[in-house]
């Protein structure tokens, strides 16, 4: 189990982590989520040990682990970091690359090793290449086999899968999320991309600024969002403000409300009129982009099997929007 307590932390005066607290169990997976500069590389450099909070705690197994600043070698050889960055060895073999993280272990461990790890990220048929012949998808596989050769109890994982195509990135998800079960490991993993996450984490905490925002499972957090930040976070949505469609919805002027595609139904009585902007062609589906009546200027979509010429007038009904204040 890792654990942040009331940490604090500045580079200067423009950017600043702000009472951060928060703790991932055994087996479990935290998403840390937040828009570019948020400071979520920041905080896992901290709970990392390889930068030094300025007040708080970080505790691992319930004892506080040493700041970078109060050690000879920043890190904790439980605590292991996999970033987008290729951090291979060019000119050695997948399992040379590998087996140098077990190089204090017995041979016949390490070989025992590097195949039962081989199995677990699936690249068997990758050990005898060298880096420069592996694909980007391939190579993070290999990053979180050396990761977790020695079974550390953390494994952190700022955005490592980022830059993958989303089928190849859905399965090492999915991997990854048996080996921190299997492993007994505590997982932060960061994105920017929601829907990365939703379905991998079993909690989710929001930074904005450097500070959290909002914590909770990930269907809490997108159901109830508290704020437009965390709306907008985590689908596309759109905040509606226009006066007479609030009235038209029967909603207190004073609220913000929150529509998502999926609130947006197309109904010939639907009580809110609209004309038809484009239609984009999505593969499974269509955005059917539209502007309210009143209000030429407003953009929003929903999704429709089928494509509506523009200039057309059609009626909506909005269901199960949020409203957030
Ligand atoms: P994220 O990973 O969420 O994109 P970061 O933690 O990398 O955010 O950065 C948070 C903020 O801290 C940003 O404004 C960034 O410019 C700033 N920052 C990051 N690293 C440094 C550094 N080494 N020195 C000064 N400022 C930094
Ligand atoms: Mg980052």
């Amino acid at each position: 189990m890792i654990e942040a307590k009331k940490i604090n932390f500045s580079y200067s005066k423009n950017f600043a982590l702000k009472n951060i607290n928060l703790r991932v169990k055994n087996g479990e997976i935290l998403g840390l989520i937040g828009e570019s500069g948020s400071g979520k590389s920041t905080l896992l450099k901290i709970l990392s040990g390889l930068l030094s909070q300025d007040s708080g705690q970080i505790l691992f197994e319930n004892e506080e682990i040493l700041k970078a600043s109060e050690k000879l070698v920043p890190g904790h050889k439980e605590i292991k970091t996999v970033t987008q960055n290729n951090t291979l060895f060019p000119n050695i073999s997948i399992a040379e690359n590998i087996k140098y993280e077990l190089r204090y272990y017995q041979k016949s461990y390490q070989e025992e090793k590097l195949k039962s790890l081989a199995d677990l990220v699936k690249i068997k048929h990758l050990l005898s290449k060298y880096p420069r012949e592996l694909s980007g998808g391939e190579i993070q596989r290999v990053l979180i086999a050396k990761a977790i050769s020695d079974e550390p109890k953390v494994l952190l994982l700022d955005e490592p899968f980022s830059n993958l195509d989303s089928i190849i990135k859905k399965k090492i998800l999915f991997e990854l999320k048996d080996i921190i079960s299997k492993q007994n490991i505590a997982c932060v993993f960061v994105t920017h991309e929601i829907t990365d996450a939703l379905g991998l984490v079993n909690s989710l905490v929001i930074l904005k600024n450097g500070k959290i925002v909002q914590k909770g499972s990930s269907e809490e957090i997108y159901f109830s969002p508290k704020s437009e930040y965390v709306g907008l976070l985590t689908s596309d949505g759109f905040i509606i403000n226009n006066v007479s469609l609030l009235e038209k919805l029967h909603i207190n002027e004073a609220s913000k409300i929150l529509l998502r595609p999926e609130h947006i139904f197309f109904k010939n009585t639907g009580k809110i009129a609209a004309r038809v902007k484009h239609s984009i062609f999505k593969g499974s589906h269509f955005e059917i982009w539209f502007s309210i009546e009143n209000d030429p200027d407003s953009a929003y979509y929903f999704k429709s099997e089928i494509k509506i010429e523009s200039e057309t007038a059609i009626s909506l009904d909005f269901e199960g929007y949020l409203i957030l204040k």
